[in-house]
C-alpha cells in the first residue's frame, strides 16, 4: 500500500489531481483504492475538527457547465431511481450521530408530518438544483443554495458546528448511493457528470476541496463512497444510535404522500441490501413489497422492457411533484389530525 501511495504521490505532481477537465486522476485500480480511501479517512478522521465555510457560496474556478447540464440531465433522464436512491441516502445519514443530533434539535422532523414537510422541503431544493442554471446567481437553485446556508447558519447558532465531515457525508446522503448501488438501482453507468455535479453542490455550501467526497476522479470516489459506507453507514444502520428507529420510522412513514405504495419496513430491508448488508427476514408483507422494488430496478436495466418502464416510473415522480406542490391531497389526507402542534 506504501509503495502505491508513493507511486500515486508521484503522479500527483505531473498532474492537476483536481483538475476534472483532465480525465487523469487515477491511472490504475491500485490508485483508486488507495486514493479513494485516503479521501474517506481524511474526511472521517480531519473534517470533524473543521467547520464549514462561511464565505459567499460563488462558483469554483474548476466549474465546468457542459458536465453540470449533463449530470442535470442525468437526474431528469433517471429522476425514479433517482429519487430512490436519495431517500435511502437520507435513510442512512440519520445514522450519523452528528447529523441525527442537528436535526433532532432544529425538532422538525421526529413525527411523520413534520417529517414530511421538512424532507419534502429538502425534495424542493434539491429539484431547484438540478434544474437551475447555475451560473445565474438570481436562478432558483443558486438562491436555493443562499437558502440552505442560512438554514445551517442559524443551526450551528442553536445546536453548534456543522462540521466539514457533516457536510461530506450529506453529500454521500444525497448521490452515494446512486454510486455505489448504481446496478441495483438500475441507473445508467455515467458517473463523471454526477460527481463533478455534486463536487459543485458540495463547494457551494461550504465544502473545502480537501474535503469534498467528489474532488476526484469516477474510480477513487467509488472507493471513497464505499469506504464510508463501510466505516460509517453500515455500523450505523445495524448498530444504530439512540432516536435513529425513531427519527428513521418517521421519514420512512413521512414520505407515504410521495410514494403512497412504500411499505418502511420493506424500504429500509431494500437500503440494507444496497449497500450489502446480509439479507434480514421480513413478514410476508414487507417480503412482497421487498422484492417488488428489486424486481422494477432489475426490469428498468433491461433495454427493451425498460423504453416503456423507466419513462412510465419517472412519469409517476413528475406527477407526484405536481400534485404535491399544486394540491398536496394524500398529505392533507395522512397529517390532517396532526398538522397543527407538530409542525
Ligand atoms: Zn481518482
Amino acid at each position: 500500500m506504501q509503495a502505491a501511495n508513493d507511486q500515486c504521490k508521484s503522479q500527483e505532481k505531473s498532474e492537476n489531481r483536481y483538475n476534472v477537465n483532465s480525465n487523469i486522476c487515477c491511472q490504475n485500480d491500485v490508485c483508486s483504492v488507495s486514493r479513494g480511501i485516503e479521501r474517506a479517512n481524511y474526511i472521517l478522521d480531519q473534517g470533524g475538527d473543521v467547520p464549514m465555510e462561511t464565505g459567499p457560496p460563488l462558483l469554483p474556478s474548476w466549474y465546468d457547465h457542459q458536465l453540470i447540464c449533463k449530470g442535470q440531465q442525468y437526474f431528469t433522464d433517471n429522476i425514479f431511481a433517482m429519487f430512490v436512491a436519495a431517500l435511502s441516502g437520507l435513510t442512512v445519514l440519520l445514522s450519523v450521530p452528528s447529523i441525527l443530533k442537528i436535526l433532532r434539535n432544529t425538532n422538525r422532523s421526529s413525527k411523520p408530518a413534520s417529517a414530511y414537510k421538512r424532507y419534502y422541503e429538502t425534495i424542493v431544493h434539491m429539484m431547484h438544483w438540478y434544474q437551475s442554471d447555475m451560473r445565474n446567481p438570481n436562478s432558483k437553485g443558486r438562491q436555493s443554495v443562499a437558502i440552505v446556508r442560512k438554514m445551517h447558519e442559524n443551526a450551528v447558532k442553536n445546536v453548534g458546528p456543522i462540521t466539514q465531515k457533516d457536510l461530506a457525508l450529506t453529500q454521500f446522503g444525497f448521490i452515494g448511493m446512486a454510486i455505489v448501488a448504481q446496478d441495483k438501482l438500475g441507473l445508467p453507468k455515467d458517473n463523471r457528470s454526477l460527481i463533478h455535479f455534486w463536487r459543485v453542490m458540495g463547494h457551494l455550501m461550504g465544502i473545502q476541496d480537501k474535503f469534498n467526497l467528489f474532488s476526484g476522479c469516477e474510480r477513487c470516489t467509488i472507493v471513497a463512497c464505499k469506504e464510508l459506507s463501510r466505516r460509517i453507514f453500515i455500523p450505523g444502520i445495524d448498530q444504530p444510535i439512540e432516536h435513529y428507529n425513531s427519527m428513521c420510522s418517521a421519514l420512512l412513514t413521512g414520505m407515504w404522500p410521495l410514494v403512497p405504495a412504500m411499505n418502511p419496513e420493506a424500504y429500509f430491508e431494500f437500503t440494507r441490501r444496497l449497500l450489502d448488508c446480509p439479507a434480514r427476514k421480513l413478514s410476508i408483507i414487507p417480503t412482497i413489497s421487498l422484492y417488488s422494488q428489486i424486481f422494477i430496478h432489475y426490469l428498468i436495466k433491461l433495454p427493451i422492457i425498460s423504453l416503456i418502464l423507466l419513462p412510465w416510473l419517472n412519469f409517476q415522480i413528475w406527477l407526484t411533484l405536481f400534485v404535491q406542490n399544486t394540491i398536496p391531497i394524500l398529505a392533507f389526507y395522512a397529517f390532517r389530525y396532526s398538522w397543527r402542534g407538530d409542525v
